[in-house]
């Protein structure tokens, strides 16, 4: 379960993120849409903490992301958590990126084998398995050995979503996962991503795929200008949207 309550996000003057509420319960699937320059990625960010927030909370399953509560002259306060433990709360929230960020001098089962090793302190054999198990999830057993460059953009993409399986994430955030790829390669990578929105996994998804976000999403929200404009059922937001940002922006990507 994912909370947003007010997120307020500054970069110096710019207000990019203007009070940001969404709530995506566990295991449902929410697809985020809106026009270049809304917020989505910042919004994505913030959940993980890769941004600071200026403004209101997030919670991952009941814990406060960044932050703990606590008391100041008998006043609640929050207190920033140290970088250590912002990462080791970031470890539980897997990120998939528009470009794959995959290490190129690595294979692909070294990719997925790399961070279980370093940050869960796996060993070496039980962290092959599980990468082998994860490649054969996304369809790679027979890319295990080839290098990212040896890869196609779906295939890499493949990759970069084992590789963020391979923590155990509690939530998985995917940023345009497929606006990179070329478009006979999409379908391989959002059928990845339907068998895990089915196996239960909670997944927040920024993507122009309105097809994917009609099938496997639980809820389409829309944001504009740093705002959820609106949210509700893909049904009702995609087809009887009832703002007028909402049906403008539409009328362009359908
Ligand atoms: P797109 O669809 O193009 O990916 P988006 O909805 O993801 O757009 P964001 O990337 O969240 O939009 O950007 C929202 C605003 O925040 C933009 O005006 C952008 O220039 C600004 N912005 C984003 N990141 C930074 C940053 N690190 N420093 C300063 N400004 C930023
Ligand atoms: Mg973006």
């Amino acid at each position: 379960m994912v909370e947003l309550e007010g997120v307020h996000k500054w970069f110096g003057h710019n207000h990019v993120l203007r009070g940001i509420d969404l709530t995506v319960p566990a295991g449902t699937v929410a697809a985020v849409l809106g026009p270049s320059g809304s917020g989505k990625s910042t919004a994505l960010r913030c959940i993980n903490q890769l941004e600071e927030l200026s403004g209101g909370r997030i919670r991952v399953d009941g814990e406060l992301m960044g932050y703990r509560e606590g008391t100041r002259r008998g006043q609640p306060t929050l207190f920033r958590l140290t970088d250590r433990q912002i990462a080791h709360q970031r470890a539980a929230i897997g990120m998939v990126f528009q470009r794959f960020n995959l290490f190129p001098h690595m294979t692909a089962l070294g990719n997925v084998v790399e961070a279980q090793v370093r940050v869960l302190k796996r060993s070496k054999s039980e962290a092959t398995e599980r990468a082998n198990a994860l490649l054969d999830r996304v369809g790679l057993t027979d890319r295990a050995a080839h290098y990212p460059a040896q890869l196609s953009g779906g295939q890499q993409q493949r990759v970069a979503i084992a590789r963020a399986l391979a923590m155990d994430p509690e939530l998985m955030l995917f940023d345009e996962p497929t606006s990179a790829l070329d478009p006979e390669l999409v379908g391989e990578v959002l059928a990845v991503m339907r068998d895990l929105a089915a196996s239960g996994m909670t997944m927040v998804v920024v993507t122009h795929e309105i097809g994917f976000a009609r099938e496997v999403a639980d809820q389409v929200v829309f944001m504009a200008d740093g705002v959820v404009v609106e949210h509700g059922a893909p049904a009702d937001v995609l087809d009887n949207p009832r703002e007028a940002r909402t049906q403008d922006f539409l009328a362009h990507v359908l």
